[in-house]
């Protein structure tokens, strides 16, 4: 019988959330796994993990997916409020669907992850929320000012709901990585943007890997319920901003 709790990860089809699942997974906990890619989950095959395929905005199926989870596994311990897309762009002529796109994910998708467990966390004194923003959550860089925009809004809800939460005993964590290897660049429409993005990679001879973030979210995770990590910045030695 397994007393690790229940670990939620959104956007765990790939990237930094895949990477996460792995690592939770062996230390032994069991999963929740949220992603629309449910194939990709699948194809993980970890114990004792629920895949289900769910956009973050849709509140209604969110909330089912954690109810089944719990029916099977008990109360959720922590959630990774991963999922996210960055659609660089200039504001000029970026197109508004993008804006929503990635307010509706980064920003919605977390508040509802968020609001879907603290009740429970805050009745029964206990449970880690984490929330992967970025460093583009706390300084701005060219193309990305709605991204930053939304980045910014994990970092305020994070230490907001933090402060609401901390006598219940319900830690906040928000992971702010650099630059990391993952498919997060593939989306972004300007092929220009895209290329300088990819050269700046290139320059600085690489940057960071999932594992390298799935790490720092352990790191957090397993300090004691007493001890709140409210944030960990990590990028690669040689990004310099
Ligand atoms: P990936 O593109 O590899 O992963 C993004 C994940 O989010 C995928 O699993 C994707 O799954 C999921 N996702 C996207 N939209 C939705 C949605 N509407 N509903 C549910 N899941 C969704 O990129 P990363 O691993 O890099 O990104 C993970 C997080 O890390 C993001 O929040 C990103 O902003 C942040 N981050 C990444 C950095 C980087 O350089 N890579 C730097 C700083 C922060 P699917 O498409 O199957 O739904």
């Amino acid at each position: 019988m397994n007393n690790k709790g229940l670990i939620v990860i959104t956007g765990a089809s790939s990237g930094i959330g895949e990477a996460t699942a792995k690592l939770f997974s062996e230390k032994g906990h069991p999963l929740l796994l949220l992603a629309r890619r449910l194939d990709r989950m699948e194809s993980l095959n970890l114990p004792n993990c629920l895949c289900r395929s769910l956009d973050v905005v849709d509140y209604e199926k969110f909330k089912e997916c954690i109810k089944e989870a719990e029916s099977k596994f008990g109360d959720v311990e922590a959630i990774v409020n991963n999922a996210g897309v960055m659609l660089l762009g200039d504001l000029t002529d970026q197109s508004p669907e993008e804006w929503k796109r990635m307010l509706d994910v980064n920003m919605l998708g977390v508040l509802n992850g968020m609001q879907l467990v603290l009740p429970k966390m805050k009745e029964r004194k206990g449970g880690t929320i984490i929330n992967v923003s970025s460093v583009a959550g706390r300084k701005n860089y060219e193309s990305h000012a709605a991204y930053c925009g939304t980045k910014f809004g994990v970092h305020a809800i994070t230490e907001g709901a933090r402060i609401e939460a901390a006598l219940n005993n319900v830690r906040m964590v928000t992971i702010a990585p650099g630059a990391v290897e993952t498919e997060l660049l593939d989306h972004t429409s300007s092929e220009d943007i895209v290329k300088d993005y990819q050269d700046w990679k290139e320059e600085i001879g690489g940057v960071i890997r999932s594992e390298d973030i799935a790490n720092a979210i352990w790191y957090a995770f397993n300090q004691p319920q007493g001890v709140n990590v409210r944030e960990i910045v990590i990028a690669a030695t040689k990004q310099a901003n």
